[in-house]
């Protein structure tokens, strides 16, 4: 089972996708959470990404389609995975395509989480990740237990850089210009959702639709 959720940073993909995963018993892959991975360890495409990041601009294709044509080989993607953050643009929906050929594989669904940009602002200005496991919470909707305190592995909690108010902005006019254009190119496939609602109601709307229905 192969899902590609789309939608505006601060849709719910990542809680969504982290949920999924533990219910479908598939891999979830975030290219954001690898990237911020790659910052914390140092390495070449950490340093190349971290500037792009922090200015809520987009990595460059080219390093964002090696990451996935190398994690989608891993063993945990054997059963299938979630797409969440990737693709991004078209260029990166084409080469997904390719990938996928070469190991005879598909995308099975392409499910779009659609929220208005008010939402999206309160959802990132409120949200807080840990540190350690990279979890999100909301200060709001998804308090953790003990304040700036991850209830899943007790890691400090922090307001990413690119969750700042001057940067949520610039993310959504990046998201118009670069990303909304793959509801055009999935036109066949893609189903949206309002994702709006509560966390656990969009969850089962989005198992119903993954198991057909
Ligand atoms: P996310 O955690 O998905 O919101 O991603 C955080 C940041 O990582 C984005 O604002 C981009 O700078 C970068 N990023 C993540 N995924 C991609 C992608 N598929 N293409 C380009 N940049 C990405």
């Amino acid at each position: 089972m192969i899902v590609v959720l789309l939608g505006a940073p601060g849709s719910g993909k990542g809680t969504q996708a982290t949920k999924l995963k533990d219910a479908l018993g598939i891999a979830h892959i975030s290219t954001g959470d690898i990237l911020r991975e790659s910052i914390k360890k140092g390495t070449p495409v950490g340093k190349k990404a971290k500037e792009y990041m922090e200015a809520g601009g987009l990595v460059p294709d080219s390093i964002i389609i090696e990451i996935i044509a190398q994690r989608i080989k891993e063993p945990d993607c054997k059963k299938g995975f979630i797409l969440d953050g990737f693709p991004r643009t078209v260029k990166q929906a084409e080469s997904l395509d390719g990938i996928l050929k070469e190991s005879n594989l598909k995308i099975d669904k392409v499910i779009s989480m659609d929220v208005t940009d008010s939402i999206v602002i309160e959802r990132l200005s409120g949200r807080r990740t840990c540190r350690k496991c990279g979890v999100n919470f909301h200060i709001k909707y998804n308090a953790p237990s003990k304040e700036n305190i991850c209830d899943k592995c007790g890691g400090e909690l922090y307001q990413r850089n690119d969750d700042k108010a001057e940067t949520i902005k610039h993310r959504l006019e990046v998201y118009r210009k670069d990303t909304y254009p793959l509801l055009e190119y999935y036109k066949k496939a893609v189903i949206n959702i309002k994702a709006d609602e509560d966390i656990d109601k969009i969850t089962e709307r989005l198992m119903a639709l993954i198991k057909g229905k």
